[in-house]
């Protein structure tokens, strides 16, 4: 089909980037790739740290790690600002820098924040020896040489090291509340494997644990691990999701930047740059993105504890309605699904009944329907004596616009909606929810991608 092929070129165009790919016709990569802009993250801050720095970390083929996750970084930095979050960046450009001293920077963050609810309490002695810390970790970032003094580097493989008594009180400090409710630290990289496998793609993550391995921490006291582990699961959906990576779950370990301070804190390996499929989309701007927006939604998931993060919403609860019957359709509280595209208005209701009420269908706009193609709005209705009993509109999943097809224009009501720009309603939101998961959501943004591609299929 003809309209087919075009949306195709389009969607690859809006979806694939690239160089073999003719660039979107307004010039933004983005443009598909929107974050809701709003307020979720209203006095939140995240500390991004992305992985490495010149002279340090993955190069692989014509791919050099700590330039592909601070480009990451940048994108994610504005996902986030746009929703109202306070971002702090462990670094902004390649200049070598020791890896702890980012670690005395996420624990000058978490202090400064103890220290104003300290204040606020009028505790001045808090309020002092907090100050005193302040200042340490700002002289071991004036002075690389005091590092292996206060913390495990380098690495101490025997297990032995005991943790240093000030940097033991900063973690005591960051189990306050202000950190736990309102900080969070994302470490940004990508993977390569072990051995020369080259195979090996995915997404992974990573958290601390307080019993990893028998104890081998060198503190055991962390008092985040399970929100890490939390936000770890999410990030790693989230951006698998978005890369259309496979989810290689959350995994634990005790990492500098997860194991040098006590602030909620998770790393993601966002691909394996030595996988030729996993390191194209890496290096392409359109992905870097993708892989941002995951890794925002995951953090907006987090923050606002709700199941309804993603931009998305948890749609109304579907309950059992007897009143009207189908041995092909689902009917409930919410209306009628389960019916394929291209229905016909006069085969629809042949396929229900109701012992009690006559049935008569209308489209959106309340006049009668009983021939042509059923779309998403349409409404069947139950009457008794000619009095209006019951409606039960119909829902096409993936028909958001309610034009009876999925196409391009339902994707972009539903990017719409998921932005706050044009907020679908009934039967049109629920039809936004094509993975079934009663939700509306981003990953259902991608199913209609896939579908529009030819590359997924949406179940009615
Ligand atoms: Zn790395």
């Amino acid at each position: 089909m003809k309209c087919r092929i075009l949306v195709c070129i389009l969607l690859s165009a809006l979806l694939l980037g690239g160089a073999c790919l003719p660039a979107l016709a307004d010039g933004d990569p983005y443009a598909a790739y929107p974050f809701p802009v709003n307020q979720s993250l209203q006095g939140k801050t995240v500390i991004l740290d992305p992985g490495h720095c010149q002279g340090s970390g993955g190069a692989y083929a014509d791919y050099v790690e700590h330039v592909h996750v601070l480009r990451i970084a940048e994108l994610l930095k504005t996902d986030l600002e746009n929703c109202g979050a306070t971002v702090v960046m462990t670094r902004t450009d390649a200049t070598k820098q020791h890896n702890l001293m980012r670690m005395c920077l996420s624990n000058s963050v978490a202090l400064g924040m103890v220290r104003g609810v300290k204040e606020a309490a009028g505790a001045a002695d808090d309020v002092a020896e907090i100050d005193r810390l302040l200042a340490l970790m700002a002289s071991i970032r004036q002075d690389e040489s005091l590092v292996p003094t206060y913390f495990n580097s380098p690495y101490d493989y025997s297990h032995t090291r005991v943790i240093h008594p000030d940097l033991k009180k900063i973690f005591e400090y960051e189990s306050d509340p202000v950190v736990a409710e309102n900080l969070l630290f994302v470490s940004l990289h990508t993977n390569a494997p072990g051995s020369s496998d080259t195979s090996i793609s995915g997404c992974i993550t990573y958290c601390l644990n307080n019993s990893w391995s028998d104890s081998r921490n060198y503190y055991t006291a962390y008092s985040h691990v399970e929100r890490s582990k939390r936000f770890a699961r999410l990030m790693g959906e989230q951006v698998a999701a978005a890369a259309d990576y496979r989810n290689r779950g959350v995994s634990v370990n005790d990492f500098f930047m997860l194991r040098e301070h006590n602030i909620p804190a998770a790393l993601v390996e966002a691909g394996y740059h030595t996988n030729a499929t996993d390191r194209a989309k890496l290096m392409d701007e359109v992905y870097k993105k993708r892989i941002a927006n995951g890794v925002a939604y995951a953090i907006v998931e987090y923050f606002t504890g709700s199941s309804a993060p993603s931009g998305g919403e948890t749609l109304p609860e579907e309950t059992q309605d007897d009143r009207v019957t189908s041995s092909v359709y689902r009917v409930s509280s919410q209306g009628v699904s389960g019916v394929p595209l291209g229905t016909d208005a006069a085969a629809l209701l042949g396929n229900l009944s109701s012992q009690d009420y006559e049935l008569r269908l209308t489209d959106a706009a309340g006049q009668p329907k009983a021939q042509g193609g059923v779309v998403t709005g349409d409404v069947l209705c139950a009457y008794a004596q000619e009095e209006l009993k019951g409606q039960f509109p119909i829902v096409l999943y993936g028909d958001i616009n309610g034009d009876g097809q999925i196409a391009l224009l339902d994707l972009l009501m539903l990017q719409k909606h998921l932005l706050g720009t044009a907020a679908l309603n009934g039967a049109y939101l629920r039809a936004a929810d094509v993975n079934h998961d009663s939700r509306a959501a981003l990953l259902d943004l991608l199913v209609i991608q896939k579908y529009l591609l030819g590359t997924g299929t949406i179940t009615q």
